[in-house]
């Protein structure tokens, strides 16, 4: 079941894209920003929302004036108003707020939270039928079931923005399914492919964060390390498109320069191909159907000495095929797995966890569900966040460490 339906037209260049913006302090949401920055004309913006940073939240802001900015944190939200101050938008605080933000009328939202916090505020904006371009890969990997219903129901669409989703959009024709043999997302490998399990069980925090290929924020740049993050990406896909499980493949490609391809039932295969800067795929969901003008490097193949390709292996790198066993497990099992991958990332970063527990501790929680019958199929929002505690909590309690 493709989320992605070509006849709606969110790429209309008649009068300025209303656009919100979840997630706008983070890398995904200043790329997003910064080509809002270089096509002024094509884009109003209707909401901000961040977390933290709120210097760069007001900052941001007084650049794009946007009607209401929003921080997640209440705490921070006197320093918020005390920046804006003179400026003529709404300021608010509060997950409450962060929903409204996100149900507000806009052409697009930009779904940019890291983690399983961006679940509630982009199925708000699903609901309220606004085409959403999806970075938040945690949304489809928690709750694709939930997010696929409610697509339909409401008449949004999903523009997929994590590359190799891109990728795949710009060459997949959704409506001859039964001529896709496979699906090949394409993956960096990380900053520990080349090295022996030894040296990876004993990786720090700071070495897993040096990424070869991409700037990412951290939690997706540890997962791409474990490469969890392809895991998270298969699960992705499959709801993404019309494929079946087994027709989604994974390969080692570490130039990132193909960012995935189709192969078809006779023998073509077609790829994507960029410099890796998310400013392309992202420039393809804000433009869609159409396309604009993007400032990433312009890819000179003359002097790229070679493109590679090797598997995945899966000795070193568990964490592909435990995403595929738990999409086999469907049900609550993504759920759980995200949740307990959160927890054991955060773990791993405040040096609680090693490198190589980030996938024990997923691996042991997702046992435990399935031995207390935790992955039956969550029926609504409700059941995926009472499913993603359940993870958060047993992942703790198996790492020993404090829930986030
Ligand atoms: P990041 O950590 O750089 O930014 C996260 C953003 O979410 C920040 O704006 C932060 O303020 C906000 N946020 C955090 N917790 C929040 C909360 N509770 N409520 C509201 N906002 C909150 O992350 P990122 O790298 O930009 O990734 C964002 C999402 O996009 C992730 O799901 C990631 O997997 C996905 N993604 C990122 C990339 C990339 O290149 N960075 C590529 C593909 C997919
Ligand atoms: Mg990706």
């Amino acid at each position: 079941m493709t989320l992605v339906d070509s006849t709606v037209q969110v790429g209309s260049t008649a009068r300025p894209k209303r656009l919100t913006v979840l997630g706008s302090t983070g890398s995904i949401g200043r790329s997003t920003l910064d080509l809002v920055g270089r096509n002024r004309d094509r884009f109003e913006l209707v909401a901000l929302v961040g977390h933290s940073n709120v210097d760069l939240l007001a900052e941001q802001a007084r650049l794009f004036k946007p009607e209401v900015v929003v921080t997640a944190d209440p705490d921070r939200y006197d320093a918020l108003r005390e920046s804006l101050s003179g400026l003529p938008c709404e300021v608010a605080a509060g997950r409450e707020a962060v929903i409204e933000a996100a149900s507000r009328p806009a052409d697009q939202v930009m779904a940019a939270i890291v983690g399983a916090a961006g679940l509630e505020p982009t199925l708000a904006a699903v609901r309220s039928g606004t085409p959403v371009a999806l970075a938040n890969k945690e949304c489809l990997v928690c709750a694709g079931g939930l997010f696929t219903r409610e697509v339909e129901r409401s008449g949004s669409t999903l523009l997929p923005v994590d590359s190799e989703h891109s990728a795949v959009f710009q060459v997949l024709n959704p409506d001859h399914a039964e001529q896709i043999d496979r699906i090949i997302l394409t993956a960096s490998g990380g900053p520990f492919r080349t090295w022996t399990a030894e040296q990876i069980a004993a990786a720090t925090p700071a070495r897993a964060l040096m990424h070869p290929n991409w700037s990412m924020g951290p939690k997706i740049t540890i997962d791409s390390a474990t490469m969890m993050n392809k895991g998270l990406e298969l699960i992705e896909a499959f709801h993404l498109f019309p494929v079946s499980a087994d027709q989604l493949t994974v390969l080692v490609h570490p130039q990132s320069i193909i960012h995935s391809m189709v192969e078809y039932c006779d023998g073509s295969v077609l790829a994507q191909l960029g410099a890796p800067d998310m400013r392309t795929p992202i420039a393809y969901a804000l433009a869609w159907p159409e396309r604009m003008p993007g400032p990433a490097a312009r890819l000179r193949l003359e002097e790229l000495a070679q493109l590679t390709f090797e598997p995945v292996d899966e000795a070193r790198f568990p964490a592909v095929t435990l995403c595929r066993d738990a999409l086999a497990t469907a049900g609550a099992a993504p759920t759980v797995l995200n949740a307990a991958n959160e927890v054991a990332v955060h773990g791993f970063l405040n040096g609680q966890l090693g490198f190589t527990d980030i996938v024990r501790v997923v691996a042991q929680t997702l046992e435990r569900a399935a031995g207390e019958s935790m992955t039956a199929e969550p029926a609504d929002l409700d059941e995926v966040l009472a499913a993603d505690r359940y993870g958060r909590r047993v992942a703790a309690e198996i790492a020993a460490i404090t829930i986030p």
